[in-house]
């Protein structure tokens, strides 16, 4: 089964078994390109890894409809009304899924990570953008719209309200996304180009960078509080580019967590990280047709 996770950067793709990656490659994603024909370089890359794949589970950073006909991709113009799956599958001639990757990483989780001990589990990811999937009562959740998990776009009341690329003011995103950080730590006087340097700034004991991560951990404990009074999750489960720094987090987040929590036991939640490394992505894709409806 191939998995292919489509990012604003390059397009990786990957041939799975077992939940393992046993071949891989990945195309850059030429944003001068029609949609089709970046498409078509697509199912000729995975071809060259698989010349009759047996299905093939596409995860973008963007929303789908249950038809697999791309509603939004921000950050490759374009795709917007593409119907990919059909276009996938009449290329290939076999079984294409797609959806949002926050859905793929969370059936990544479900498969092989934490989600083997946490059946009710919502998992975040910690980067430019802040995706999310869903996973409850051991089964992972697309919605009725195929839009579940948008964790990255719920409102946060606090004092700094920044505009967001969906169009809203507020969101969680805005805040703890990668250049929500570099402007709070801009502000305090900062200077980073990745996440990276704000993490080492912290480790070195710097106000500006532990002052960005005590603010992080407070931020997404307001956007948690919210999830937990309308879910109460076994777990929460992080993984993606800032995630590695989730120590720093962790503390403010757990602290903020018993101040505002509805009740207690919400509040002791686990916060796990994932342990499913850079392959995820693809991982999850793989296994999306498996799970979800595919069409032939
Ligand atoms: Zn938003």
């Amino acid at each position: 089964m191939i998995g292919v996770d489509f990012g604003g950067t390059r397009i990786k793709i990957a041939n799975v078994e077992d939940g393992q990656v046993v071949d891989s490659c990945s195309i850059p994603t030429d944003k001068t390109k029609e949609p089709i024909a970046l498409l078509q370089d697509i199912a000729d890359a995975i071809r060259e890894l698989d010349p009759q794949p047996e299905s093939v589970g596409f995860a973008i950073p963007g929303e789908v409809d249950p038809t697999g006909r791309c509603w939004r991709l921000p950050n490759v113009p374009g795709f917007e009304g593409v119907p990919m799956r059909s276009e996938l599958s009449s290329i290939l001639g076999c079984p294409v899924s797609v959806e949002n990757d926050g859905t793929a990483a969370a059936l990544a989780e479900f498969r092989f990570g934490h989600g083997q001990n946490y059946p009710n589990f919502l998992i975040l990811t910690l980067g430019t953008g802040i995706g999310g999937g869903v996973v409850l009562d051991g089964i992972p959740r697309r919605g009725a719209n195929g839009f579940a998990g948008e964790l990255g776009h719920i409102a946060i009341h606090h004092p700094d309200s920044w505009p967001c690329v969906c169009g809203q003011t507020g969101c969680l995103e805005t805040y703890i996304g990668t250049a929500g950080l570099k402007r709070k730590f801009e502000e305090l006087g900062g200077k980073a180009s990745e996440v990276r340097d704000i993490a080492d700034s912290a480790r070195a004991g710097e106000a500006a960078g532990l002052a960005v991560f005590e603010m992080m951990g407070e931020v997404l404990a307001l956007g948690l509080c919210s999830l937990q009074n309308i879910l109460d999750v076994d777990a929460f489960v992080f993984t993606g580019g800032i995630s590695p720094a989730f120590d720093l987090i962790e503390p403010s987040c757990r602290k903020a967590l018993h101040e505002k929590s509805f009740a207690k036991p919400l509040a002791e939640v686990p916060l796990l990280v994932s342990e499913l490394g850079d392959s995820a992505g693809v991982v999850g894709a793989a296994y999306l047709p498996s799970q979800f409806a595919a069409e032939a």
